[in-house]
C-alpha cells in the first residue's frame, strides 16, 4: 500500500512515547519524554488524520495507582505535546488486571476496536500501530492493522524520519 494512505496511527505509550521505568508511572514527574518523541509526535499530526493512544495500564487493577492519577498524568502529557505542536486525538486504557482476561488489554484489540466505534473514519487497513512489546504487535494484526515495533535503538523518532521521507 501506498503509505500515502495511511489515515490514523496508534501509539503504546510506555516505551514508544515516553521511557520506561521499574513499576508504574504513576506521577507526570516520572514521565520522561523520549528523545525527538515531542518534534516527531508534531510531524506526525500534520500527517495523520488522527493520532490515539491504546495503553495497557495494570498499575490500576493493582491498585499501585488510581484512575484519577493516570487522567491526571494524560492530562499534563497532553498540554506538553500540545505546546509542541502536536495533538492525540484520544487515550484508551485499560486498566483492568492480567488475570482478568478482558478484552481491551493488549494482545486483545478492544481498545482499537472502541477507537473505530467512536472514530467512524477509522480504517484498520489504513492504519497504523507502533509498539515496543509482542502484544502491541499482536492486538494491532487480529484486526489488521498494520504495526511497526520500536526499541531503543530504533525509537518512534527514527520511524517517523524513515516514514516522513517515504
Ligand atoms: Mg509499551
Amino acid at each position: 500500500m501506498n503509505l500515502k494512505e495511511y489515515t490514523t496511527l496508534f501509539l503504546d505509550r510506555d516505551g514508544v512515547i515516553n521511557y520506561k521505568i521499574d513499576g508504574y508511572v504513576q506521577y507526570f514527574s516520572e514521565f520522561n519524554f523520549i528523545e525527538g518523541v515531542l518534534e516527531s509526535i508534531s510531524d506526525l499530526t500534520d500527517y495523520f488524520d488522527r493520532i490515539i493512544i491504546v495503553t495497557n495500564q495494570q498499575g490500576i487493577g493493582k491498585q499501585l495507582m488510581t484512575e484519577k492519577e493516570l487522567l491526571e498524568l494524560h492530562s499534563e502529557m497532553l498540554k506538553e505535546i500540545e505546546k509542541n505542536g502536536g495533538k492525540i486525538d484520544k487515550i484508551y486504557y485499560c486498566p483492568h488486571l492480567a488475570t482478568l482476561d478482558c478484552n481491551c488489554r493488549k494482545p486483545e484489540p478492544g481498545m482499537l476496536k472502541k477507537a473505530k466505534q467512536d472514530f467512524k473514519e477509522i480504517i484498520f487497513e489504513k492504519s497504523i500501530l507502533l509498539g515496543d512489546s509482542d502484544t502491541d504487535i499482536e492486538a494491532a494484526e487480529k484486526v489488521g492493522v498494520q504495526s511497526v515495533k520500536v526499541c531503543s535503538k530504533y525509537t518512534l523518532t527514527h520511524w517517523t524520519r524513515d516514514f516522513l521521507l517515504n
